[in-house]
């Protein structure tokens, strides 16, 4: 396993980070025994990073593999985000990472911004603001952005406050917003270059580039610029696989068989048509048509974004 310092933050990361989404309850459902325990292997076996988010809600999935580390438990570097908008939702959302998480010191803490565009460190500036104190009272250790938008890794290079940048990549440009795959490979190369931190999401473009997973990981991993690469993992199996091929180690036909998950969204009938999954997705694939939601699937990473903002529980990813 390679380890990168994530630019000029001086945090040292593996170059597989473990992306904590799937397992949660917005996805795959696993237990947080079930999913602390598949963090703790991936620690085991030389994974330091963890990605996840507050509305991922799988804190308590993070806290069972920490506690199992005991004196370790420290030495795992985690990234988490809030879409909180004002300093005192952002303080908030602080907090309760750094109590649900038992930590004193949070690792990197994000502006959730997945579809917002350059405007997002002007309508967020208390959000920011908030970040920034953290960070001069110790308690988080850089501040970072998370965004499908190229626009915004473009203006995230001229904000001092952001230390660290988390944007979707992946060989197809699935998801990408304002600009194409090769205008985020630029402005990735660049944020670099001028000491930001860069580690990338959706390389597996939410399952839909599995067919050829190691030339997708390749990809993103081989990037100028990237130092870690986030991939979400649900069993056993998954972490094996992403593990021999970030230690550049052959793929055994079977396991990679075993490890083709399609995941599928289902809106489901007592859909009422309310919106919000449209308002939040931030790849424009739903849409509601004749009072219910419709997801186009060509357009659709998979991200799951939309389910959890859903207030009749409708959408399901399977
Ligand atoms: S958020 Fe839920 S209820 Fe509202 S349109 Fe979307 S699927 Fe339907
Ligand atoms: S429809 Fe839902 S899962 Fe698909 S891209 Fe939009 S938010 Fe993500």
């Amino acid at each position: 396993m390679q380890y990168n310092v994530l630019g000029d933050t001086g945090i040292r990361v593996s170059q597989l980070c473990f992306g904590v989404l799937p397992m949660g309850p917005n996805q795959f459902g696993l237990s947080p025994e079930e999913g602390g325990e598949l963090i703790r292997e991936g620690i085991l076996s030389g994974i330091n990073f963890l990605d996840t988010a507050q509305s991922y809600r799988t804190y308590p999935h993070i806290r069972r593999a920490l506690d199992s580390l005991g004196a370790n438990r420290d030495e795992v570097v985690i990234a988490t985000k809030s879409a909180a908008s004002t300093y005192d939702e952002m303080k908030a959302a602080v907090e309760e990472a750094r109590a649900a998480l038992d930590r004193e010191v949070i690792d990197i803490f994000h502006l959730h911004a997945a579809r917002v565009d350059a405007n997002v460190f002007k309508h967020r500036e208390g959000a920011l603001e908030c970040l920034v104190d953290c960070k001069a009272r110790g308690v988080i250790r850089a501040v970072g952005v998370s965004t499908h938008s190229v626009s915004a890794v473009r203006a995230a290079m001229d904000v001092g406050e952001i230390d660290v940048v988390f944007p979707i990549i992946n060989k197809e440009g699935l998801g990408i917003l304002h600009g194409t795959k090769e205008d985020m490979e630029i402005a990735i190369q660049e944020a670099s270059l001028k000491g930001k931190g860069v580690y990338g999401m959706k390389a597996l473009g939410g399952g839909n580039l599995l067919g050829d997973r190691e030339g997708a990981i390749d990809y993103v991993r081989n990037l100028p610029g990237v130092s870690s690469v986030a991939i979400g993992m649900i069993n056993h199996d998954e972490l094996a696989m992403n593990l021999r091929v970030f230690n550049d180690l052959e793929v055994p036909e079977d396991l990679a068989e075993a490890t083709v998950r399609r995941k599928n969204l289902i809106v489901q009938v007592f859909c009422k048509g309310c919106g919000r999954c449209v308002e939040i997705c931030p790849n424009m694939a739903m849409e509601v048509v004749d009072g219910k939601a419709r997801n186009g699937a060509s357009k659709c990473i998979l991200c799951g974004y939309c389910a959890p903002v859903c207030p009749e529980f409708a959408i399901r990813l399977v």
